[in-house]
């Protein structure tokens, strides 16, 4: 794919001498954006939604991070790192929330601030939203950038649905900007807001201005890469606890089934839905009008939510359960979200309509989308049918669709090649 074709950044790159084209990362892809050709995955940016299934099932680690350098940091005379309520989760059960939070500074953060401060502003917005938007029902959750991104390719009928406003990570870099410029006298340029993340798509959305995700923040850092650095620091600082503000009840903003209950409420019915081919499944559902009875739909291409992410080191499900002990043992510090609440007000979260993104079209002109499809079926009747990738395309009908589209050619199907060397073998014999 050539990268001049795509307008779009993806977080993830392909490292080809650790390819070697078993085509794993090829069936597990829920937009079809992968093919191996030449015995090379290739990805194609405009259908990759950043859901990060290929990552972690490729066995040979071929599939690769694209994530900032600390290096960054050097260009600012402040700088904050704005972390994920997941990070929290990444650690053994001997290093404490504030540890874990203390240590961030050793990377080079003069400040630190977390997604977990704003849960609780958060949950109100999202109830207040719900009750204006009434017409719209059910709302689907705008926090994950691969659902998001979902709903622009497969299902744009959607778009409506989204919750219009800024995710948390995006509402925290706002006003941290205008607050330290105000209190420092320091330049916009002068102040650098990073983000540390669980997973490909909050990369992506870092540097992918769009909608939703305006870009407000200098770059961003996935966890897997910064975790030997903040490991290192850990243990000098477990000797000396810092004293540190920290908001357990916020972590609840990790798992997505915790969202949905604390959002539910006596006049809003909220559901969960975790993992990308169940999110894919419940958009349908709500695209056929069976999920009217909710209000509010939390949906997170993770497993488990953002600790389930493909650049997080621990299990999301132990991850899970480390950061719900820190909810219940936790202290909450004091978060004054007055300034927040008057922002919201005034609308200033509010986001643009986010448009489709048609990359699964045929063709652009009707006509010749009718023509390709009859030929897609014309060459499907000639496949084997067996589903089974070894040409590189993830279905029959892929390769059909490529084979049409001039990506492919019918001696790809290996099937086929075989069942035509043996009818010529017998020929012969
Ligand atoms: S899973 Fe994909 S990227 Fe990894 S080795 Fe197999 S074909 Fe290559
Ligand atoms: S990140 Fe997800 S959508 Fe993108 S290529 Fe990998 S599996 Fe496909």
């Amino acid at each position: 794919m050539n990268a001049k074709e795509t307008k779009y950044f993806h977080a993830l790159q392909i490292l080809e001498d650790n390819c070697t084209g078993c085509t794993a990362c090829v069936r597990v892809c829920p937009t079809e954006a992968i093919r191996v050709r030449d015995r090379k995955a290739q990805i194609d940016p405009n259908r990759c939604v950043d859901c990060g299934n290929c990552v972690t099932v490729c066995p040979f680690h071929a599939i690769l991070p694209r994530s900032d350098s600390l290096d960054l940091l050097s260009n600012f005379k402040h700088t904050v790192a704005i972390v994920s309520t997941s990070y929290f989760g990444q650690f053994t059960e001997d290093v404490s929330y504030g540890v874990a939070k203390q240590a961030l500074f050793a990377l080079g953060f003069d400040e630190v601030q977390e997604e977990a401060m704003v849960t609780d502003f958060m949950i109100e917005m999202i109830r207040d939203y719900i009750r204006a938007n009434r017409d719209k029902r059910p709302i689907l959750s705008s926090n994950c950038p691969t659902v998001v991104r979902l709903i622009q390719l497969k299902f744009p009928s959607l778009l409506p649905n989204l919750f219009h406003q800024e995710a948390p990570m995006s509402i925290l870099t706002r006003y941290l900007r205008e607050k330290i410029q105000a209190e420092r006298g320091l330049a916009e340029d002068e102040i650098g807001i990073f983000l540390i993340v669980p997973c490909a798509a909050h990369v992506t959305a870092v540097h992918q201005p769009e909608g939703a995700y305006k870009h407000l923040q200098d770059g961003a850092f996935s966890i897997g890469m910064i975790y030997g650095k903040v490991r290192e620091h850990i243990k000098n600082l477990q000797n000396h606890p810092p004293t540190i503000d920290t908001y357990p009840r916020g972590l609840t903003w990790a798992l997505s089934g915790v969202q949905a209950e604390l959002v539910d409420c006596e006049d809003i019915r909220a559901l969960s839905v975790n993992g990308v081919e169940n999110v894919m499944e419940i958009l349908s559902r709500v695209e056929d009008h069976y999920l009217d009875q909710y209000d509010y739909i939390v949906l997170r291409s993770c497993t488990n939510g953002c600790v389930g992410g493909c650049f997080n080191v621990e299990n999301p499900f132990v991850a899970m359960s480390r950061i719900k002990k820190m909810i219940k043992e936790g202290e909450n510090g004091e978060v004054d979200v007055r300034d927040l609440e008057e922002l919201y007000g005034e609308g200033e979260f509010e986001v643009a309509p986010l448009t489709p993104r048609p990359v699964m079209e045929l063709d652009k002109d009707i006509k010749t989308a009718i023509v390709k499809m009859k030929q897609i079926n014309e060459i499907l009747t000639t496949l084997p049918g067996l589903n089974c990738s070894a040409c590189g395309s993830p279905t029959c009908y892929a390769l059909a669709e490529d084979i049409v589209q001039g990506k492919a050619a019918i001696e790809d199907c290996v099937v086929l090649l075989q069942r035509h060397s043996r009818e010529d073998e017998t020929v012969e014999g």
